[in-house]
C-alpha cells in the first residue's frame, strides 16, 4: 500500500521515532532519518534498516531548535526522495521540575524542540506535499496535549500547542489530499522516559522496576507501557486510505490514561 513512498522522521535514532522508521520501511518506505547520536551507530542503523527491508535510507543531523537547519534538512530529503510523502514530527525532550523552579533555558528548548519545530518543518514541507498533491503529516503530541501533570509545565504547554497545530494545518488542507493528524501517546518506555524512572528511583530509594510499576499504576489503568512498534503501527494506519477522512484527529494510545 505505502511501497515507493518516501517518509521523514525527525527524532528517529531512538525511542519511538526509530520504531516508527522500522514500521514504515517494513511496508516499503523509503527513508531520511534525523536525530542525535554516535555517527557510527547511526551509520549502522541506516545499513541495517536498508538491508532488513530493501528500503533507501539516508541522514540527516539538524537540530530541532534551529530552524535553518530545518529547512536544510527538508530540501535534502526532498533530494536524496524526490519528494516527501510522509512527515512525522517526532523529535522531542522533556524536563520536570516545578513552574517556580523551571529553568529559562530549558523552558526554551523545549519549546523550541517540541512545538515550534513542528510548524517550521510543516511550512517547509508544504509546498513540495502540494505540488505532489499528497501528503500525510503526522504529529507525535502526547496525553500532556490533553491533561496535565505537576512538574511538566513546558512540556505539557508544548503538546497543548501541537495540538491546536495539528487541528489548523488540517483545516487550511483539508480540501487537498494532505491530512494532518496527531497521535498522543501514555507511557511509552524509551530513554525519554527511563530517565525518570532513574530519577524517581533514586528519589524515593526504591528499585527501578518498582518505579515504573509506581508510574504506570498513577496514570495508565492498562499498567503496561506502549510500544514504540505500536505508535508506528498507528502511523501506518494514518498514512493508509481508511484514514483519508481523519483531519486534524488525536488518536491516543495511552492504556485508558485519559478515560479517566
Ligand atoms: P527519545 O529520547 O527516545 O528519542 C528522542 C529523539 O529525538 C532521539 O532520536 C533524539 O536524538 C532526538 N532529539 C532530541 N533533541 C533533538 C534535537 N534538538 N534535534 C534533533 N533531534 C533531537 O524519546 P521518545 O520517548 O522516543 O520520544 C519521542 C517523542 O514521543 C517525543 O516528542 C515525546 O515527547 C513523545 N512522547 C513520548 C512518550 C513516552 O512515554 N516515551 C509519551 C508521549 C509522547
Amino acid at each position: 500500500m505505502l511501497k515507493g513512498k518516501t517518509a521523514l522522521i525527525t527524532g528517529s535514532t531512538s525511542g519511538i521515532g526509530l520504531g516508527i522508521a522500522r514500521q514504515l520501511a517494513s511496508e516499503g518506505v523509503d527513508l531520511v532519518l534525523n536525530g542525535f547520536g554516535d555517527q557510527a551507530e547511526i551509520d549502522r542503523l541506516l545499513a541495517d534498516i536498508a538491508t532488513e527491508f530493501k528500503v533507501k535510507t539516508s541522514f540527516h543531523g539538524a537540530d530541532m531548535s534551529k530552524p535553518a537547519e530545518i529547512r536544510a534538512m527538508i530540501a535534502f530529503a526532498v533530494e536524496k526522495l524526490g519528494r516527501i510523502d510522509i512527515l512525522v514530527n517526532n523529535a522531542g525532550i522533556q524536563h520536570t521540575c516545578a513552574v517556580d523552579d523551571f529553568p529559562d533555558d530549558r523552558w526554551d528548548a523545549i519549546m523550541a524542540i517540541n512545538l515550534s519545530a513542528n510548524f517550521h518543518s510543516i511550512k517547509a514541507v508544504l509546498p513540495h506535499m502540494k505540488k505532489n498533491d499528497w501528503g500525510r503529516i503526522i504529529n507525535i503530541a502526547s496525553v500532556h496535549g490533553l491533561v496535565g501533570s505537576v512538574n511538566k509545565s513546558a512540556y505539557v504547554a508544548a503538546k497543548h500547542g501541537v495540538l491546536g497545530l495539528t487541528k489548523v494545518v488540517a483545516l487550511e488542507n483539508a480540501r487537498s489530499n494532505i491530512t494532518c493528524n496527531a497521535i498522543c501517546p501514555g507511557w511509552v518506555l524509551t530513554p525519554l522516559v527511563q530517565k525518570q524512572i532513574d530519577d524517581r528511583a533514586a528519589r524515593e530509594h526504591c528499585t527501578a522496576d518498582h518505579a515504573k510499576m509506581a508510574m504506570l499504576s498513577e496514570k495508565q489503568p492498562s499498567c503496561e507501557f506502549a510500544t514504540p512498534e505500536q505508535i508506528g503501527g498507528i502511523v501506518l494506519f494514518l498514512c493508509s486510505d481508511s484514514a483519508r477522512q481523519m483531519q486534524g484527529a488525536c488518536i491516543t494510545a495511552d492504556g485508558g490514561w485519559t478515560a479517566q
